[in-house]
């Protein structure tokens, strides 16, 4: 029998952690907030931007919605930005991905002002957070590192094989566990036997997004699992792992839903307040 590793208890220690900072914020008359900017009518990145939306009520941090045709230029959207940069109530800037073919996200990040970069897209925080200099990595992947905190998983001198090289899961992921001292094997798309890695594993972490492609055989007994894949199936939401299957033989594993995407939203709010000492 795994632990299973739900991120809704993770997600609350931080919430309440946030709610406090965010009232002495207000206290000292301080404003915080999050914009988040949607460009067209993708409809997971509406669902999130309204979870976000509550989320930022909840804790009383402002939270202004830029909802944008998916006809919007680039220069319309860096116009925004721009002024976004500019808003000392705007603490943290969201673009929504994946944006519309007329607007190039790389032109989108370096745009962002760097300390206001919530999902550290701007070339200087991805290479802060290479170069281990910066714990500011994007939501997902600091949201990753939290669980496994949460569960006090030791990470020291294991070995991590992370299937999946997004610069927003993967590769960020990959920075954050080798700054912890774990050994990391990133596979991909073209990785030749998969298994034959997955199989070597103490702690996998699948973030690739084809609905349970991790089967049981592909685990080593007693492995760490954690999926941040989030998939629809058959009506329902499963995530990259079968789960039926692994969970009987991993040591610990995170459900999809209620796991790592539950903390990623509470991810988000953190960077908000991150120019604010705890
Ligand atoms: P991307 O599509 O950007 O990257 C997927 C990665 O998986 C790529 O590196 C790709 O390899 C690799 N891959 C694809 N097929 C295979 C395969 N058969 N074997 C091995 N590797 C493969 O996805 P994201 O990183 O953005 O997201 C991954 C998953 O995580 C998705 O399900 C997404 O919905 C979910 N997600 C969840 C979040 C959360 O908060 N829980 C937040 C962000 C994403 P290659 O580079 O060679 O193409």
């Amino acid at each position: 029998m795994a632990l299973i590793m739900e991120g809704k208890p993770a997600a609350a220690a931080i919430r309440a952690r946030l709610t406090e900072k965010a009232g002495k914020l207000r206290d000292q008359g301080v404003v915080c907030g999050l914009a988040v900017v949607l460009v067209g009518d993708d409809h997971a990145s509406i669902i999130y931007a309204e979870w976000l939306g509550k989320l930022c009520s909840n804790l009383g941090i402002r939270y202004h919605l830029a909802a944008l045709s998916a006809e919007t230029t680039q220069n319309e959207l860096l116009a925004l930005i721009n002024q976004l940069n500019a808003n000392p109530e705007v603490s943290g800037i969201l673009p929504m991905m994946p944006l519309p073919a007329q607007i190039n996200p790389d032109v989108i990040a370096r745009s962002l002002d760097p300390e206001k970069d919530v999902d550290a897209m701007h070339p200087l925080n991805v290479g802060l957070v290479a170069a281990g200099k910066s714990p500011w990595a994007p939501c997902t992947p600091r949201a990753v590192m939290t669980v496994l905190e949460h569960y006090g998983i030791e990470l020291a001198g294991k070995h991590a094989v992370i299937v999946g090289r997004s610069n927003v899961v993967g590769k960020p992921l990959a920075q954050l566990l080798l700054g912890r001292d774990t050994t990391v094997t990133v596979c991909h798309s073209k990785t030749p036997d998969l298994a034959a890695f997955l199989r070597q594993a103490d702690l996998v972490v699948a973030a690739v997004g084809k609905p349970q492609m991790i089967q049981a055989s592909m685990i080593r007994p007693g492995a760490v699992v954690v999926d941040v894949g989030i998939n629809e199936l058959d009506g329902r939401i499963v995530g990259d792992v079968d789960y039926a299957a692994v969970e009987p033989l991993a040591a610990a594993i995170t459900p999809v839903p209620g796991g790592i995407g539950t903390v990623s939203t509470v991810m988000v709010l953190e960077a908000v307040l991150r120019k604010w000492p705890d």
